[in-house]
């Protein structure tokens, strides 16, 4: 039986098999969180326990041999890729040989916290969502765009911050943040013990993405962004004493991951595509989609830059933006190497997504159809001075 009869998406997300993933998950998620304040002692967090009595429960029924405690379910999601747990899963629910923790840190992988988001109930709790949502509602109630472009950059360019930098941002220079120093606060926490090299008592940046990397049992440094890991060896960037500044915070993982690693993505794709002649807006409507994309014939894309460890759950959260800015198109961009890597990876995408919801594309994609549907007016009017002419036909392309 084809996985899409036995699982239509439909009822995807009341499959036994998923209710325990995604409970798995969060258990995870929230025991690296209390793991990281420090606090390893029992009671173990509620959401952790039940995730514990789930997979016993469920190895019990399907006669398998279950975890014994919560430290050998930890040892299960840092070594047993997903597919291969007792559960009833979708084919097309997990990529081959995922994990939920990384093996050398057991930190929450991306996957992780893809599933921990997917349940409602959980969502607003690990998501980037409430956070983004304040800061939107306060810069738009001070009619301050401004401010908000100065919050998404700092998130993108400054994961790490110390204490005094935190305190002093707003004054700083910085004053469009000031509406938002008591978020910052919430947002940039201490940042956990387990990144400190506690011989040197320093924590060491990535040069590629600039958040903290985390020290693995091997004694070497692990990136949590898969492409810094997919790009080879470790780059070891900016060093910070554990002192330093009055002590070192670091953003929280939701907005690492859902802010920070698209931000870095969405502002150099932003730049090839005016480079390539369009007219690019970032985060428009307080950032009610990524960029707003404006093409020679007057035409309007919503992008969003989208990279998601598992198609099934990005197909699932795919929805429009909301229209403001107003746009014709909108469409989801995902990086050519998860696509190459994953040849599956738009047909499961294309299954589990609604009729209603954005395109896929890849980067390349994007940059070649708007370079082939901007670049010869826009090379005309390099060499003649004039503004762009909407009157122009696109050729053929993806828009
Ligand atoms: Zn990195």
């Amino acid at each position: 039986m084809s996985s899409e009869r036995k699982f239509p998406p439909a009822c995807w997300a009341e499959a036994e098999g998923i209710l325990l993933l995604r409970s798995i998950a969060t258990g995870m998620v929230r025991l690296s969180q209390v793991a990281n304040t420090g606090a390893t002692t029992l009671p173990y967090p509620d959401e952790a326990q039940r995730a514990l009595n789930s997979t016993i429960l469920t190895c019990l029924l399907l006669k398998a041999e279950p975890p014994t405690s919560l430290l050998k379910l930890v040892e299960w999601a840092a070594h047993r890729p997903v597919d291969r747990w007792p559960a009833a899963l979708p084919p097309d629910a997990v990529p081959p040989g995922s994990l939920l923790l990384d093996k050398a840190t057991r930190q929450p992988t991306q996957l992780c916290y893809e599933w921990a988001v997917d349940a409602e109930d959980s969502a607003s709790l690990y998501s980037e969502q409430r956070y983004m949502t304040i800061a939107a509602q306060r810069c738009q109630e001070e009619v301050h765009p401004e401010a908000y472009h100065a919050f998404r950059r700092l998130l993108v360019r400054r994961p790490v911050l110390t204490h005094r930098e935190l305190t002093t941002l707003p004054a700083a220079g910085n004053g469009e943040l000031e509406a938002l120093g008591d978020l910052l606060r919430d947002i940039y926490q201490p940042t956990p013990a387990s990144y400190l090299d506690q011989e040197q008592r320093t924590y060491t940046a990535c040069a590629r993405c600039h958040t903290l990397l985390h020290p693995t049992t091997e004694g070497g440094l692990w990136c949590e962004r898969q492409r810094c890991r997919d790009m080879g060896t470790v780059r070891r960037g900016r060093e910070y004493r554990a002192d330093h500044g009055g002590g070192i915070h670091l953003l929280i993982r939701p907005l690492r991951q859902w802010v920070s690693e698209p931000g870095t993505w969405e502002i150099r794709m932003a730049r090839r595509l005016t480079n390539n002649g369009a007219d690019v807006e970032l985060w428009p409507g307080f950032g009610n989609y990524g960029m707003r994309v404006r093409l020679p014939d007057g035409t309007a894309l919503a992008v969003d830059c989208k990279d998601w460890a598992s198609p099934a759950l990005l197909g699932r959260q795919a929805k429009p933006p909301p229209p403001d800015p107003p746009y014709d198109r909108c469409t989801w961009v995902v990086p050519s190497a998860r696509l190459r890597d994953r040849p599956g990876f738009r047909a499961t995408f294309e299954r589990y997504r609604s009729s209603s919801s954005p395109d896929l594309i890849t980067d390349r994609e994007l940059v070649g159809t708007v370079r082939q549907l901007v670049g010869p007016v826009a090379l005309r009017n390099r060499h003649t001075g004039m503004a762009l002419d909407r009157g122009d036909e696109p050729r053929e392309g993806l828009f």
